[in-house]
């Protein structure tokens, strides 16, 4: 795939051409029923594996998912940095505090996005294209973030499937969390889910070192 850029699928059109006796896919599909999907992946990050793609973040939250996360043994790799515990933050990210104690709680690069409404059991009952009363053009009808785990959830997270996030400062509730899934309010399933509400947390943008606010005085 990555040398003769093929797709995924001309890549598999390919193998079976030149091996259609012992069909190559099939067999390691079955040492490994992942690898297609693998693949697919890898197709769509570009042919590299990018660990920081947000991509490959949901693939390894997934894989986790299918392999009992309850049973309380997280790879550590999983949780983002608290970016309560670090000084120097990329300046293109935001950083998101809570509202309450404005302890600072994830970075923009932990929101995995979702495509809005799409998804097997979309609200029936709701009409989700409508904007709320405040609604302007072009707001999200998402009322969540949904992130990938950061280090100060750990504890919550062990040894159980679902429950609340708490923030770590002031216990206020922030959001939820279910390794097989939860429904955002524009209909998405996402799996797993690590739901924070939007009304609960304040964006904070970064100002780049060495430029204060009132210099121009
Ligand atoms: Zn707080
Ligand atoms: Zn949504």
């Amino acid at each position: 795939m990555k040398t003769n850029h093929l797709t995924f699928q001309e890549a598999y059109a390919f193998v079976q051409a030149i091996k259609p006796d012992a069909n190559f896919l099939l067999i390691c599909s079955r040492v490994n029923e992942g690898f297609e999907w693998q693949l697919q992946l890898y197709e769509k990050m570009g042919c590299k594996v990018d660990v920081s793609s947000t991509i490959y973040k949901q693939y390894r939250l997934k894989n986790i998912t299918e392999n009992c996360p309850e049973t309380g043994s997280l790879p550590g790799h999983v949780f983002a940095i608290d970016p309560n515990t670090v000084h120097q933050i990329p300046n293109h990210d935001i950083l998101y505090r809570c509202r309450k104690c404005r302890r600072l709680l994830f970075r923009s690069s932990s929101i995995l996005p979702h495509d809005e409404g799409k998804g097997p059991a979309a609200f029936a009952h709701k009409k989700v294209s409508e904007p709320g009363p405040l609604g302007r053009a072009g707001q999200s009808n998402c009322t969540s973030y949904f992130i990938e785990p950061v280090q100060w959830m750990k504890a919550a997270l062990l040894g159980v499937l679902e429950g609340q996030l708490l923030c770590p400062k002031c216990t206020s509730k922030l959001g939820s969390f279910h390794w097989h899934g939860e429904q955002c309010s524009c209909g998405h399933w996402v799996t797993p889910a690590f739901q924070i509400h939007k009304n609960r947390v304040d964006e904070v943008k970064i100002l780049p070192i060495g430029e204060p606010k009132n210099v121009r005085k």
